[in-house]
């Protein structure tokens, strides 16, 4: 177990495509980071410079205190699980997940002690004289597991382990690979575009955008804090709600005002949030989460204190109620699971929650870009 650390890394391709900007981050002993983004935002990039499987162009990498810039793949002592499970069809299990330490000449008996003790964590003990064919998809992704686990790695490296299961195997195979990181307490640096999997996993979870990193956080804080809107409007399903508008008024007697309508903020709203006073009088992006906006009607909510809009669709999801409507031609979504499944077409629909001002404000986001 082991620091991973990357100081000021870039990936410049050999074609000329950038594809790592200046990545700065250093993953604790035992903790558990996920780096998330979208589509070629750099992350199996940096994944891959981190298991030595890609050049690093620019900065440096130290695994232990170590720095491993030309340290080959095979000495760095990691363990990479990748989506493809890449197992040998003709082999057992048993023999899938002790390949490398054969290879490395390790005993058998010893080979065999290992073996057995990561299928007993992984639940596979039953199928170890099993051929591959003959598994499920979590079950071959487990043996995968199997294979890094028994070579007691300073860090584990995972590119997108679950994207080839099926959905109901990923909550299940991500809630195993959370206990057995846990477990082992073996250092983890885990590649995903979804944001959910980054959020249940992650302690921490890097957040790329064009292979820049845009920030690293414990999950709450990024949902509760994003430091940009990219962050703002990737972290959270459904999406936070984005709608501009503009700040005016004056520190006692704020407003925000959306469209042609104003709401009258509480004035500690910005004494609570230094630095949001100097956008009074400027335009903003006012950023709302779904959970956050309940309907005003229904609250008894008091007149400045509503923003009115038009219901376009409603979706009934079982636990949840998907209320679509537009803001200052935003679209809107709100989840408020009480009784707001109002008919399309309906009027009046508040953008507020219990402590209604407070928490409008507390998601806003300064405009970016
Ligand atoms: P995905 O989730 O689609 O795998 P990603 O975030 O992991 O995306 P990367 O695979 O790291 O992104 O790619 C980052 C950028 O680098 C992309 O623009 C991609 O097209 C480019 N890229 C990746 N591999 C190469 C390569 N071998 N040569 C040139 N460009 C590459």
């Amino acid at each position: 177990m082991a620091e991973v650390a990357l100081t000021g890394v870039g990936k410049v391709y050999p074609d000329g495509t950038r594809a790592v900007t200046d990545l700065n981050l250093t993953i604790a002993d035992g903790e558990f980071l996920v780096l998330v983004g979208p589509s070629g935002c750099g992350k199996t990039t940096a994944l891959r410079m981190l298991a030595g499987l890609e050049e690093i162009s620019e900065g440096q990498v130290t695994i232990g205190g170590r720095v491993v810039n030309r340290v080959p793949s095979r000495d760095r002592d990691v363990a990479m699980v990748f989506q493809s499970y890449a197992l040998y069809p003709h082999l057992s299990v048993r023999d899938n997940i002790g390949f490398g330490l054969s290879l490395r000449k390790m005993p058998k008996a010893q080979i065999r002690e290992k073996v057995e003790h990561a299928a007993r964590i992984l639940g596979l003990s039953d199928h170890l004289d099993r051929k591959p064919r003959n598994l499920s998809g979590g079950q071959r992704q487990r043996v995968a597991m199997g294979r890094a686990i028994v070579r007691e790695p300073q860090a584990f490296l995972m590119d997108e382990p679950l994207s080839n299961l099926d959905a109901k195997l990923r909550v299940q195979t991500r809630a195993e690979i959370a206990r057995i990181q846990r477990d082992l307490g073996v250092t983890t640096v885990y590649v995903t575009h979804d944001q959910t999997e980054a959020m249940t996993l992650g302690d921490r979870v890097a957040v790329m955008k064009k292979g820049v990193l845009q920030q690293v956080a414990p999950p709450q804080e990024l949902y509760d804090r994003p430091a940009n809107l990219f962050v703002a409007g990737f972290i959270g399903s459904p999406a936070m709600n984005l709608v501009q508008g503009s700040l005016s008024g004056d520190a006692a007697n704020p407003r925000l005002r959306i469209g042609d309508q104003t709401l009258h903020l509480p004035a500690e709203v910005l004494r609570d949030r230094p630095g949001l006073a100097a956008h009074l009088g400027r335009d903003v992006v006012v950023g709302i989460r779904p959970e956050d906006m309940e309907d005003g009607e229904l609250a008894g909510t008091a007149e400045g204190a509503v923003l009115t809009s038009t219901v376009e669709l409603v979706e009934a999801m079982g636990s949840d109620v998907l209320v679509h409507f537009t803001l200052q031609a935003a679209p809107v979504v709100t989840d408020d699971t009480r009784e707001l499944a109002r008919d399309a077409g309906t009027d009046v629909l508040g953008a507020l929650d219990e402590t209604p001002h407070t928490e409008l404000v507390a998601r806003f986001s300064p405009r970016t870009g």
